[in-house]
Parts: structure tokens; C-alpha cells; sequence
């Protein structure tokens, strides 16, 4: 049964869908199976997966309104190796028809439930909003990645979000939890850094990623080719940096399945 894990922060360039695509091809490359979800009307990561965001006959539009089934939709990113729930601007869309529909935070997860079994990793790229799109992925996921700056503001923002994921986990999805905080465009000299970061260790504990990611041209690069960075760039130290990550995750991952066995 796949792991879904929704990328969010309702702020906007935080890294969310650089985090998104790169995780997803970084699992990929670790032998996983994994289907990446597209669920901000800006398209980014159907775009830097390689996938024309313009040509799309079906989106994941269509499938949270229910014209279609997810696999009518999906895609397969060439150079990322995962399957892809491609977005464009008709998912501007969904944000007002979801309303007049029956179970309309649930959608998603409805959607996705006969398609959990052929994966390993169910990766949602979440719009820079707490909206109905942002709670559909929430009510879907078991856990939350959360990319966010080491800058004064970010733990600011961040408590709108935690608030968010307690009160839809409270009422829709219990079991919704903080999977991970994971700091972008890192640089460990700023004496700010450090502080955000010890305040960060010390209000969330064990979910603090030991990963993070450095600010690396080659990952603002990639996207315009279509393509993660491990295969744009494989000796970049953004490259390194995902790889990592994905092998955090999946540590992370193999010690709950020894906790709990099946
Ligand atoms: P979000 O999805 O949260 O809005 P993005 O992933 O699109 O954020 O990142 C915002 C911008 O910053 C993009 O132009 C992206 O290429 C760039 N970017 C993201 N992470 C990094 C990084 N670690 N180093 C350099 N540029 C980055
Ligand atoms: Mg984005």
C-alpha cells in the first residue's frame, strides 16, 4: 500500500514542487515505485516533469470532478521515471465546482483509493494556499512534507499550516500526521539559520529532516529541461542533496514497518 505524502506550505517559492519532483525521481532511482500528483493550478511540476501542460486532455481536474479515472489522466514523466497526475489552469476550476459536490474534501482520496496498491510513494504537490485543493490532499495523506525557509518569518506561517493539518486530521482524517519539516535553500553559515533551526528541532522534534537541501542553480535549472536534477545534473550537490533525502525517507519508513509489522 502506497505511503501519500501531501507537500505543503501555503507560502509560495519555498521549494514545495522543486521538493516534490526531485523526491519523486530520487525514489524512482532507489528502486520505488511512485506516482507524483499535480495539485496546483500553475502546472510547475507537470512542467518539470516534461509533460506539456498546455496539451493535457485529461488533468487531475478531471478526476477530482469525476469525468475520468486516474489512469485515463496520468502520464509518465520520461526522464523521472514516475507516473504523473499532470495539473493546469483548469484546476483554477475545481476550487468553486468541488463545492456543489457530494464528499468534496474527500475527492481525492476517493480517487485514489483502487490505485494505492501499485506504488511504493504517492507524492502531492500542494498549491501555495490552504484551499479546497490543499484540503483535498490533506484528507488523502498519511503524513505532510513541509519545505520551508530558514528565514524569520517562516515558523510564523508554519503554525497557520500545523493548526490546519490538526483540525482536518481532528475531523476527516485522524490519522494525518506531520511527516517531515524539511529546510530548502539552505545555508548553514547565516547565524539565522541556526537559530530557526534549533527553534524548529526543538518544536518538532524527530520529524526535522537531519537532510537539507543548499541553494543550488542546477535545481532551479532542471525544471526548464523537463527533467529532475539527478538526471540533469547527477553530480550536483542539489542531486546529492535529494538522493539523501530519499534515503531518509525510506530509513524512515523501514523503521515504522519494523515498529508495526503487517
Ligand atoms: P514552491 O513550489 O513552494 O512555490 P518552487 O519549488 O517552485 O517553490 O521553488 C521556487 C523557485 O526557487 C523556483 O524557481 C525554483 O527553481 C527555485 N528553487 C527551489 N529550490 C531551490 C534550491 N534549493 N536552490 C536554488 N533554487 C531553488
Ligand atoms: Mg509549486
Amino acid at each position: 500500500m502506497a505511503k501519500v505524502f501531501a507537500i505543503a506550505n501555503q507560502k509560495g517559492g519555498v521549494g514545495k514542487t522543486t521538493s516534490c519532483v526531485n523526491l519523486a525521481a530520487s525514489l524512482v532511482a532507489s528502486q520505488q515505485r511512485v506516482l507524483l500528483i499535480d495539485l496546483d493550478p500553475q502546472g510547475n511540476a507537470t512542467t518539470g516533469s516534461g509533460v506539456d501542460k498546455l496539451a493535457l486532455e485529461q488533468s487531475v481536474y478531471d478526476v477530482l470532478v469525476g469525468h475520468c479515472e486516474p489512469a485515463q489522466a496520468m502520464q509518465r514523466s520520461e526522464h523521472g521515471g514516475y507516473d504523473l497526475l499532470p495539473a493546469n489552469r483548469d484546476l483554477t476550476a475545481a476550487e468553486v465546482t468541488l463545492l456543489d459536490l457530494p464528499n468534496k474534501e474527500q475527492r481525492l482520496r476517493q480517487a485514489l483509493a483502487p490505485i494505492r496498491g501499485d506504488y511504493e510513494f504517492i507524492l502531492i504537490d500542494c498549491p501555495p494556499a490552504l484551499s479546497m485543493l490543499t484540503i483535498n490532499a490533506l484528507v488523502a495523506a498519511d503524513g505532510v512534507i513541509i519545505p520551508m525557509q530558514c528565514e524569520y518569518y517562516a515558523l510564523e506561517g508554519l503554525s497557520d499550516l500545523v493548526n490546519s493539518i490538526q483540525r482536518i486530521g481532528g475531523l476527516l482524517n485522524p490519522q494525518l500526521k506531520i511527516e517531515g519539516i524539511l529546510r530548502t535553500m539552505y545555508d548553514g553559515r547565516i547565524g539565522l539559520t541556526n537559530e530557526v533551526t534549533a527553534q524548529l528541532r526543538e518544536h518538532f522534534g524527530e520529524a526535522l529532516y537531519d537532510t537539507t537541501i543548499p541553494r543550488n542553480v542546477r535545481l532551479a535549472e532542471a525544471p526548464s529541461h523537463g527533467m529532475p536534477v539527478l538526471v540533469y545534473d547527477k553530480s550536483s550537490r542539489g542531486a546529492k542533496a535529494y538522493q539523501a533525502l530519499a534515503g531518509e525517507v525510506l530509513a524512515r519508513q523501514r523503521e515504522r514497518t519494523r515498529r508495526t509489522p503487517a
